[in-house]
């Protein structure tokens, strides 16, 4: 997927842009002596941005456009470190509008729609992108934001919801919730738009199969408007992606080479037409591929694949390159075990050892279960862990992203 002229020409006018605004990364433009680029060569060449950089750009060095235009500040979750600041437009917030209601449309959402949206408001820019979306697609917005399932469950049924966007953890509570409630009857949810965390087949079947809906998977982050930059379509062959606002490059993580279409690799995102605070070359960390050639739906707009993982989740287990997501895939082909699962990682005895945490119900032999596990990751993986089954339930379900990879290495 090479960079067309138009998006070259696009580029070229936020590097303009960001040099004449001297903000961070115009500063950094200008050292390093680029001021335009004519081919996909020379923009391959271009440095890449880095979350890392972002940080040092606190508060307010990324702000490319005048202080009288700016009307709106997101900021990522700053778990380590300081958070980073991003400034928008007016015609930034109405762009990401436009490719959130671009999202819903994707996913068959009309605006008879009563949309539920259960991700934060605030500094962060879940629940205001999903609102920001439905209103310019003219659906009936429930902004309930997290938590609170009791009130949760009376919204949905009162208002009668169609639509639930959420993270896939909270998405699985409320299913589970309303199963042991015995009110699916009284549910009037039809699709499901899950934010962009990684999450397994195990589990989008278990939600799908309880609360009886399609699942749509929404990408995105706040260094790039926010979600709603990418989204499935009915055929569920990867995200199509709105390539007249962002380009995409799919690189090697180690080498920072550009790989061949349908090779997985690290997902690097340029934005197009971004005033406030344009990014060029931004490494994101998440692991996906370009999907070659048209979807049967139609739409010329580019796919790629769900999220596989983060490159930071690469794990060295006994000198082999694990990532948690074909750690998953062995899991997801027991049929006994639930689609919660941990896992652990710790250096013992001079050795790192790796201890998967599984679910099961009371009716499995629990031993000769996790010596099965065990055995087919020897065999697929080529290490073998520690595999600990235990009741369904007593693995940790969250409201917010549930962390499944706890590297104690580190601590
Ligand atoms: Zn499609």
């Amino acid at each position: 997927m090479k960079i067309s002229d138009i998006q070259i020409q696009q580029v070229n006018d936020r590097i303009s842009a960001l040099i004449e605004a001297d903000s961070f990364y115009g500063k950094k433009l200008r050292e390093a002596g680029v001021s335009s680029v004519s081919t996909p060569e020379d923009f391959e060449k271009l440095p890449f941005s880095e979350k890392k950089d972002l940080r040092e750009a606190y508060p307010l060095g990324l702000m490319t456009a005048p202080e009288e235009q700016i009307v709106r500040i997101h900021s990522s979750s700053g778990t380590t470190g300081l958070p980073v600041i991003i400034p928008y437009t007016a015609k930034d917030v109405d762009d990401w509008g436009i490719m959130f209601k671009r999202c819903y449309e994707t996913a068959g959402i009309t605006n008879m729609d009563r949309i539920q949206i259960t991700p934060g408001y605030g500094l962060w820019t879940a629940g205001i992108g999903f609102q920001n979306g439905a209103e310019k697609l003219g659906a009936m917005v429930i902004p309930m934001g997290p938590g609170n399932t009791d009130k949760q469950l009376q919204m949905m049924q009162d208002m009668k919801s169609t639509v639930i966007c959420a993270t896939s953890s909270y998405a699985l509570l409320l299913a589970e919730e309303i199963k042991k409630r015995g009110i699916g009857d009284k549910i009037c949810l039809r699709k499901g738009v899950i934010g962009s965390e990684r999450w397994g087949e195990k589990m989008r079947e278990s939600i799908k199969n309880q609360l009886g809906i399609e699942l749509y998977d929404i990408y995105g982050l706040t260094e790039i408007y926010g979600p709603g930059i990418g989204i499935n379509c009915k055929y569920d062959t990867g995200m199509h992606y709105w390539d007249d606002y962002i380009y995409i490059e799919i690189i090697d993580p180690v080498t920072g080479k550009n790989v061949p279409d349908g090779e997985m690799g690290e997902i690097v995102i340029t934005t197009l037409v971004k005033e406030g605070a344009p990014l060029i070359r931004y490494r994101t960390h998440d692991l996906s591929r370009i999907i070659p050639g048209e979807c049967e739906c139609g739409s010329r707009f580019p796919r790629i694949d769900v999220i596989m993982g983060r490159t930071d989740d690469m794990m060295k287990i006994k000198g082999v390159n694990v990532f948690p997501s074909q750690i998953e895939e062995v899991l997801s082909e027991f049929s006994e075990i639930s689609s919660e699962y941990q896992i652990r990682i710790s250096h013992l005895d001079g050795k790192d050892t790796m201890r998967i945490y599984v679910e099961t119900s009371g009716s499995v032999d629990f031993l000769d279960l996790s010596g099965r596990i065990a055995e087919r990751v020897k065999s697929r993986i080529g290490f073998t862990p520690l595999v600990k089954v235990v009741e369904v339930g007593v693995l940790p379900r969250s409201e917010k992203k549930t962390k499944r990879v706890i590297d104690e290495r580190f601590d």
